[in-house]
């Protein structure tokens, strides 16, 4: 039973790691490789962003040999193969020249707004290459993720990657807007060739705006002479015409909820068509629509669910108790009677929506030739609905250096739609930024505030990550995250959580002078902010007694200054004064400085809160710049 679980525990991680890793490109991703060379290298691909391998049939015989490898072999030519492949999956990745890759895909390229993410790697794995599906179809995104999995360079050359800004075509993706009408490849040449872009956006979040490069093409004024394009964000369907040369495009954030009752047995057409009906008179767009609100009697309504169904809208049912008391235009005496409350329809757009004041009050829809009637009242919420599941990436980024990160640590980075943490940090991180991404920097002292403003975040659909240095479980903000949110009620499933382990600042100090930490060992912070100083100084006890070599965090910093002088104090009642100690400050960072010493001189010499102090145990010995705790295998 206990192997049972933890299987399905691993199938599960397994499954969620590729959600989250690989985003828009959940499903059907497929690595392709016509060389054993190029197979080994695609091949780390499969566990990092579920890929599937396919190898040539060649390739498969001159692999056959070797069982380490997990792979599919495509039959006959990869020309007859790729046309099936085409349709059902969502992202290629082709370890083969780029030559070669052009003419195989030439035939099947169809719309950008279509076609998959099209990647290619050189058999070095030194360069990942966007061809082609760069924004809609995720190629450039892709690019980024298997670069940084293969430690390679991303070439991306769309124009707004280079310019640093988010894609038009896909600007609102983390909002869960929709793509409305409008000439998408006229604003998007306009932006490429940085003319000026009027944004005229009245619904949705702004979080995209605050982000943007110092010479970004937007402006958002309402009266704009020099503007020479236009993005409309907003509720509102607009009519382009296809004459003129000034491009427009809108997107829709999802920020109306509208509140329907309807008879029993009413006509999914009679619901649609009264629905339709009401947006066109109001100039409202579909696409704005969050969702269905009504009477929860009626959440069994067959014409409700279907068109729910039919157009991926939620249905969110409330009890009259809930609607009975929201203040309406047009209460009814009659529908009071019978099912509780005096408003359906403008009751549930309203308290759906969260506000006070509808949008278009009740309108009912009758047809003249099918069965039922509908009631439908509009809302507009203040804040769209995202429709995506949010997920919570605790991120621990290593020591400083970008090189002592894990791969799936920085892919978690890369693919976030919003990256927060200490500023210090994420300015050493700075490189897997992506164009449009989200970024918030908090000091230092605001823990709390951080892990709010990221659960917050991820409840509304957003994939966030936290970052912390070292490891974000060892005194970083992965407890406080999932603190807070054990004290929100979390049901641990949503917002989704993974946590991404980094080298601890106790292993970076350590590798930096060999081999201290070769026998038990313990890690103990001198910061009392959290932790009484009694309790501090009985683990310093502890430890010392014990023989423990010692990591100590946060030793001292510039109000608290006597712990470490105490710490020594302790150390030495039990320890040798010649015992080895390392002081080392800002490990795997630029002004990187280490001081080998001893228990009897240590406390002395400069110690701040960018050290780490390693206390040898009573074996511990120097050999040059070098310090070893002997594991005992030369007695
Ligand atoms: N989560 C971090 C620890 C945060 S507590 C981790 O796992 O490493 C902060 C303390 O960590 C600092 O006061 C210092 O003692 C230590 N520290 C963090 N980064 C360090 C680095 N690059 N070099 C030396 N010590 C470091």
């Amino acid at each position: 039973m206990i192997i049972l679980q933890s299987l399905q525990g691993a199938g599960k991680r397994r499954e969620e790691k590729t959600m989250v890793q690989s985003g828009n490109l959940q499903v059907g991703l497929v690595a392709i490789a016509t060389t054993v060379r190029s197979a080994y290298r695609l091949f780390p691909l499969t566990e990092s962003l579920g890929a599937k391998l396919l190898v040539s049939p060649s390739c498969a015989q001159a692999l056959s040999g070797d069982n380490s490898l997990v792979y599919e072999v495509y039959p006959d030519s990869l020309s007859e193969t790729l046309p099936t492949l085409w349709s059902n999956h969502q992202g290629f990745i082709f370890g083969l020249a780029l030559g070669a890759v052009v003419r195989l895909i030439a035939p099947l390229l169809n719309h950008k707004s279509t076609d998959p993410a099209v990647v290619v790697v050189d058999e070095n794995g030194n360069h990942a290459i966007s061809v082609c599906g760069g924004h809609q179809g995720g190629a450039d995104r892709l690019t980024r993720l298997v670069a940084t999995q293969l430690g390679a360079v991303p070439i991306v050359t769309g124009a707004c990657d280079s310019l640093n800004l988010p894609a038009i075509d896909t600007l609102g993706l983390p909002f869960g807007w929709k793509r409305g009408s409008g000439n998408w490849t006229g604003v998007s040449a306009a932006i490429a060739q940085q003319h000026s872009v009027q944004v005229i956006q009245d619904a949705g979040s702004t979080l995209w705006q605050q982000h943007l490069p110092p010479d970004h093409p937007f402006e958002f004024e309402l009266d704009s002479s020099t503007a020479q394009a236009r993005v409309w964000i907003s509720a509102t369907q607009r009519q382009f015409t296809a004459k003129g040369t000034f491009p427009k495009v809108q997107w829709h954030p999802r920020v109306l909820w509208v509140g329907m009752g309807c008879e029993r047995g009413t006509d999914e057409q009679v619901i649609s068509q009264a629905l339709e009906q009401v947006l066109a008179a109001a100039h409202l767009a579909e696409g704005a629509i969050a969702g269905i609100a009504t009477l929860d009697r009626k959440a069994d309504e067959p014409g409700l669910l279907a068109l729910c169904q039919a157009k991926g809208w939620p249905l969110i049912p409330f009890p009259s108790q809930a609607l009975k008391g929201v203040s309406v235009p047009n209460p009814s005496v009659v529908v009071a009677e019978t099912v509780g409350t005096p408003s359906v329809a403008e009751a549930a757009a309203l308290t759906a929506a969260g506000v006070l004041e509808l949008l278009v009050t009740k309108q009912i829809y009758r047809s003249p030739d099918l069965a039922g009637a509908v009631t439908v009242a509009i809302a507009q919420s203040p804040q769209e609905y995202t429709a995506r599941t949010g997920q919570l990436s605790l991120v621990g980024m290593g020591p400083g250096e970008l090189q002592q990160m894990t791969p799936a640590a920085q892919t978690a980075v890369t693919q976030a739609d919003a990256v927060l943490g200490y500023g210090l940090y994420l300015d050493l991180i700075a490189p897997l930024r992506r164009p449009g991404q989200i970024i918030e920097s908090f000091p230092i002292t605001q823990e709390r505030q951080r892990a709010e403003r990221a659960i917050e975040l991820a409840q509304w659909g957003l994939t966030v990550a936290m970052v912390s240095s070292g490891d974000c479980g060892i005194y970083g903000m992965a407890g406080l995250v999932l603190e807070e949110l054990q004290n929100q009620g979390w049901d641990g499933q949503i917002p989704g959580v993974q946590v991404f382990p980094g080298i601890t600042a106790l292993q970076a100090a350590a590798a930096r002078v060999g081999a201290p930490l070769m026998h038990d060992f313990c890690a103990i912070s001198l910061s009392d902010l959290l932790t009484p100083w009694p309790v501090i100084e009985k683990r310093l006890v502890a430890a010392a007694q014990g023989d423990f070599v010692t990591a100590i965090y946060n030793p001292k910093s510039q109000k608290r200054t006597e712990g470490i002088r105490r710490s020594q104090e302790i150390f030495l009642q039990y320890r040798h004064p010649q015992t080895p100690v390392a002081l080392v400050r800002c490990a795997y960072r630029q002004n990187e400085e280490i001081t080998l010493t001893t228990l009897e001189d240590f406390a002395q010499l400069e110690i701040d809160m960018l050290t780490t102090v390693l206390i040898g145990n009573p074996t511990t010995r120097t050999q040059g710049q070098w310090m070893i705790t002997p594991r005992g295998y030369f007695p």
